[in-house]
């Protein structure tokens, strides 16, 4: 009987100190604890426009996150270029790119990889109207940065274009704007992003957009993207130039087509100085209209 009074004072004391540790632990987490964890939730974007044909608004806070896919180690990393493929960059110089000015590339080449380098975006030399385009990215540590201002860069198609390039790897932003969304247009259809600091590849077939002769759009730029070997874009169509980029259409506004040649150069985007790298880049030339 004795024992059992002493177990049930035990019981009483434990259950005491268990409470004051709980609330203690309650009270630590709730302070810094909490206010460090709210930003990564907190998805940013707007609700101004909404996209034409869909029920989201350009850059959708609210819009469905992509599935999260784990993707297998490798897929086209360091694929060597197919015999007809025409190489980019091999790791070793920028030869065959140029900045917007028509100047040399000037971005860091170090240790096979190029890293994004003030002052501003490179752009190929070269143009194709229908293309293959292998290309592989990592993304830098991302400190206490997120959504938009993690690892950003992009794949600026005829600077008008854009496939993200973003840190999505256990980070939220709006779905239009994580890697492998045609930004401000249409999510990837899941996120198999990496963690930063790994190589990760985009393989991307394009199809230009046409006019015909009295400049009637009669074909939408149209794209498929595999993100490390997983499909996030599947013949998509662009709605119109990128919002906040070279085509005409400023952040936040509304995508529209304005008629150039089919044939495009391939641009990567310096957004913000963020350094992202980027290796082993070539592409096929899929001469949809010698075919014709
Ligand atoms: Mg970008």
């Amino acid at each position: 009987m004795k024992s059992n009074i002493f177990i049930c004072h035990d019981l009483r004391f434990h259950a005491r100190a268990l409470a004051f540790l709980a609330a203690l632990a309650m009270t630590s987490y709730s302070s810094p604890a909490q206010t460090n964890a709210a930003p990564a939730e907190r998805i940013e974007g707007y609700k101004e426009h909404l996209i034409a044909g869909s029920k989201w608004y350009q850059h959708d806070p609210d819009r469905p996150q992509p599935p999260v896919v784990t993707p297998g180690a490798t897929f086209s990393q360091t694929a060597p270029p197919p015999s007809d493929a025409e190489v980019l960059f091999d790791g070793k110089d920028l030869s065959k790119w140029q900045n917007g000015r028509g100047g040399p590339a000037s971005w860091k080449v170090q240790d096979g990889y190029t890293e994004v380098t003030a002052p501003g975006d490179i752009r190929t030399k070269g143009k194709w109207s229908d293309f293959q385009l292998h290309i592989e990215f990592s993304e830098p540590p991302p400190g206490n940065n997120h959504g938009q201002a993690r690892g950003n860069s992009g794949i600026l198609i005829n600077n008008m274009y854009e496939v993200q390039v973003v840190d999505s790897y256990h980070d939220k932003t709006y779905p239009d704007g994580q890697a492998g969304a045609l930004y401000g247009q249409m999510p990837p259809l899941v996120n198999p992003a990496k963690p930063p600091g790994e190589w990760q590849t985009y393989d991307i077939i394009w199809e230009s957009p046409r006019w015909n002769a009295t400049n009637e759009l009669v074909q939408k730029a149209c794209i498929t993207v595999l993100f490390n070997g997983v499909v996030v874009q599947h013949r998509t169509e662009f709605i119109g130039s990128t919002d906040g980029i070279g085509g005409g259409v400023n952040y936040r506004g509304v995508a529209k087509y304005t008629r150039h040649d089919p044939e495009v150069f391939v641009e990567l985007q310096n957004h913000a100085g963020n350094t992202v790298r980027y290796r082993n880049i070539w592409v096929r030339d899929l001469n949809v209209a010698g075919r014709q």
